[in-house]
């Protein structure tokens, strides 16, 4: 009894070492071709047309399974959106994606969201039984009143301050990353193989943006921004980190996408 007891408490007080998710596809959550790229880059590139990707990353994590971000909503595959800013398509339905590769939305335990935009939060009412993994500071500002909210409140959503160790085993972690909007957030995730990777949401844009530290216009706070970037050239560092730009389109297609996945 003495032993396990020893054994025990040698074990709680060695942390683990980090486990990992087991599988991660990227699914294509729609595509936006943008008239102005200097609606993100201030003062470059003015006037010049901009193709976006917007992926949606599903990761599998023994039974459990997350989902981070939502793209566009499914329903911009049948009718393309054109705002002031470009025009919004969507080759793929989440949906059919899913169910591709056999998972229902009732499989999925988690959805994490980087952010309240439209291009990420498209499709989070597809998902009613997951928990919603969203700063606090993001839910307060994007059910601030007199907004149009973004998606239903009435599900289940678990508010973050900070960081967050979804598994408790270090193979996924929201990272707080604010400046695009007050509650913007990131992933880290580790993989068996592939290793670490860092989903950026909308820390940046495209790759320029991010090798420039550049703001985009529409960010809420500049100052957040550039620490949030800080924090993640840091981890970048130290865990050998590969920088996954989701609207950066030359990155998109050189990646596999689902059915194919990375492990
Ligand atoms: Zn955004």
């Amino acid at each position: 009894m003495r032993t396990l007891f020893f054994a025990l408490a040698v074990a709680l007080a060695t942390p683990a070492a980090a486990q990992t998710v087991d599988r991660l596809y990227i699914m294509d959550c729609g595509h936006n071709a943008a008239t102005d790229q200097s609606r993100w880059s201030p003062g470059v590139n003015v006037g010049k047309p901009l193709e976006l990707s917007d992926n949606c990353y599903l990761m599998k994590h023994g039974a459990q399974w997350l989902l981070w971000d939502t793209g566009y909503p499914d329903a911009v595959a049948e009718k393309p959106v054109t705002g002031p800013t470009g025009t919004a398509t969507r080759p793929k339905k989440l949906a059919d994606q899913l169910a591709e590769i056999g998972v229902k939305p009732g499989d999925v335990t988690f959805v994490a969201v980087s952010h309240t935009h439209g291009d990420h939060v498209g499709n989070v009412d597809m998902f009613p039984a997951s928990t919603l993994l969203i700063q606090k500071a993001e839910v307060d500002w994007a059910f601030a009143e007199g907004k149009r909210p973004p998606f239903s409140k009435d599900r289940p959503i678990k508010p973050l301050s900070g960081d967050l160790d979804v598994f408790g085993d270090g193979s996924v972690i929201v990272l707080s990353t604010p400046g695009h909007t007050p509650g913007h957030q990131s992933l880290l995730v580790r993989l068996p193989k592939t290793g670490y990777v860092v989903l950026t949401g909308d820390l940046a844009h495209f790759k320029d943006n991010w090798d420039n530290d550049r703001v985009p216009s529409m960010n809420t706070d500049a100052q957040q921004t550039h620490a949030s970037r800080a924090k993640v050239l840091q981890l970048l560092t130290d865990k050998k980190a590969q920088l996954w730009i989701n609207h950066d389109k030359p990155t998109s297609t050189g990646q596999k996408h689902s059915p194919q996945f990375y492990d």
